[in-house]
């Protein structure tokens, strides 16, 4: 931040009480002390929850933990709202690690390290004894050959696998992740670009599978989808978390296009900063139109691992454990 920026700052009062301003919401006009901030980003999650009817009292919730700043923010305040309102069962955080060198073990040792500090029970699962294999193996051996997509193609399909099996095997039956606003606003205009409409509709919030596909997989919630990712970086500095700040070197190496996006709304949001909550509004309404305009068809189960596999014999997690093997 520029030292004229924070002279702005500094001669500007809080909307709340009479102390110097950290942050100027330019999408709602407000103007808040960090103490005022603090306490409008724990109570934006807080309705978050309840609005979207995230978590009720009798859940068992498993937080999904890197050691970044979101996800930190996320299990510090499910904490203190278990500890406040629900008194449901203890949360149990889960760490997946897919084995990318010189990155992971970092963000890990600062998950753990908060875990302990809280005094909060964590399950660490690696890439490696799940599938035999880290995702540097798994680049290494993907990276010449012609079809190789990208790190994180690849990454997703495992985790999203391991994450769901983590929390079931765990007890759970909430998954929370700590996607933020623009994650949010990135991932549903990425989808748009690739007009990935059933992809959209899958991600509708309220959807009611049937129960035969429904067991395979945990409710997952996203309390932080009303703070954008500046907000977040704010908080977590106010509140001092010791979490890790460098983003995964796959995202950096990859000229994926999430990146490009991203660039796109942070311009475009120099003009408009109401642009991510117009886009989280546009994906929570057509993810609802497309939910319920797709026929449901009916499913094959894999042959391998049980779960849903849509027309194909085998699910896209079986499939790509059996081309590594092969
Ligand atoms: S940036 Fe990509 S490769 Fe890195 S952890 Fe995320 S999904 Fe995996
Ligand atoms: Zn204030
Ligand atoms: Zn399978």
């Amino acid at each position: 931040m520029s030292n004229d920026y924070n002279l702005y700052l500094e001669k500007r009062k809080c909307n709340y009480c009479s102390n110097s301003i950290v942050i100027h919401r330019r999408y709602s006009g407000e103007q808040l002390c960090p103490h005022c901030f603090e306490k409008s980003i724990e109570k934006i999650i807080y309705k978050t929850i309840s609005k979207y009817k995230m978590i009720k009292s009798q859940d068992r919730v498993i937080v999904a933990l890197s050691g970044g700043k979101d996800s930190i923010t996320l299990l510090y305040n499910l904490m203190k709202i278990q500890k406040k309102s629900y008194h449901s069962e203890k949360l149990t955080a889960l760490i997946i690690d897919e084995g990318i060198e010189d990155y992971r073990q970092k963000s890990i040792k600062r998950a753990t390290n908060f875990c302990k500090k809280f005094d909060i029970e964590y399950k660490i699962v690696t890439f490696k004894e799940k599938i035999g294999k880290t995702l540097d193996e798994i680049i290494n051996i993907k990276k010449n050959s012609p079809e190789y997509k990208y790190a994180c193609n690849y990454c997703a399909i495992i985790r999203r696998r391991l994450l769901n099996d983590g929390a079931k095997e765990l007890g759970g039956t909430i998954l929370a992740m700590g996607h933020n606003l623009t994650d949010i606003a990135e991932t549903f205009l990425m989808n748009i670009l690739h007009k990935r409409l059933n992809l959209i509709s899958n991600q509708y919030f309220f959807k009611q599978e049937k129960q035969d596909i429904s067991q395979f997989f945990i409710k997952k919630v996203l309390p932080l989808i009303k703070i954008p990712e500046e907000e977040i970086f704010l908080y977590a500095n106010i509140k001092k978390f010791n979490y890790y700040a460098p983003h995964c070197p796959y995202r950096e190496k990859d000229p994926i296009l999430r990146k490009r996006v991203l660039g796109f709304i942070q311009e475009c949001k120099k003009y408009s900063p109401e642009i991510e909550y117009n886009l989280l509004n546009c994906f929570l309404d057509l993810s609802e139109i497309l939910y319920n305009h797709y026929e449901r068809k009916s499913h094959n189960f894999c042959q391998k691992c049980g779960y849903p596999s849509g027309i194909s014999k085998l699910c896209t997690f079986c499939n790509f454990v059996k081309e590594l093997a092969d």
